[in-house]
């Protein structure tokens, strides 16, 4: 036992520095602030508290496989929405769409299944999500529009894009 140790612990390492959430709600196109409030009063009574929400991500970012569109920070509760669909190709459906996805993250949070597996998106989640009065039109216009789109917007990319298979996966997690 090293008694200088006993007597003189080493200090607690530094925490590494967690930068502050930038919280831009305001894009070119969409506002997430006003989307946010506009589906709370819809479907929550404005039940569901002001969390963060912001976006996150460059407009023109490559267009790639299984992109991230939407995210909600469980321990934190914020909300981030790729910038990339801060653009008028992308409907305001499907905008609200996603952000009605990610704010019932709030509302159901994941669950322990069977075996200990965390299920994020479980039955009582999707059961909600399909409460979205656009639900099957984003979810359509996702499946058939969502891609076009997106390599439509990422000229410099499009060649490489179009090679690649049409039925790419694009999901709010
Ligand atoms: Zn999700």
């Amino acid at each position: 036992m090293n008694l200088l140790r006993r007597f003189f612990p080493r200090k607690p390492k530094k925490l590494p520095r967690t930068r502050p959430l930038r919280c831009e709600p305001e894009g070119k196109t969409y506002h997430l602030q006003e989307i946010f409030d506009q589906i709370n009063r819809d479907y929550f009574k404005s039940q569901i508290p002001q969390l963060p929400i912001t976006w996150f991500g460059t407009p023109k970012t490559r267009a790639r496989r299984h992109r991230l569109l939407g995210y909600y920070h469980n321990e934190k509760k914020f909300i981030k929405i790729h910038r990339l669909l801060d653009q008028p190709e992308f409907p305001n459906f499907f905008i609200s769409y996603i952000v009605y996805h990610e704010m019932l993250h709030y509302l159901y949070p994941p669950i322990q299944g069977p075996l200990g597996k965390r299920r994020i998106h479980h039955r009582a989640f999707k059961e909600q999500e399909k409460r979205f009065g656009d639900y099957a039109i984003a979810k359509q216009w996702e499946k058939e529009q969502l891609w076009q789109v997106i390599v439509n917007g990422q000229t410099s990319n499009t060649a490489k894009a179009k090679r690649t298979r049409s039925k790419e996966k694009f999901l709010p997690v």
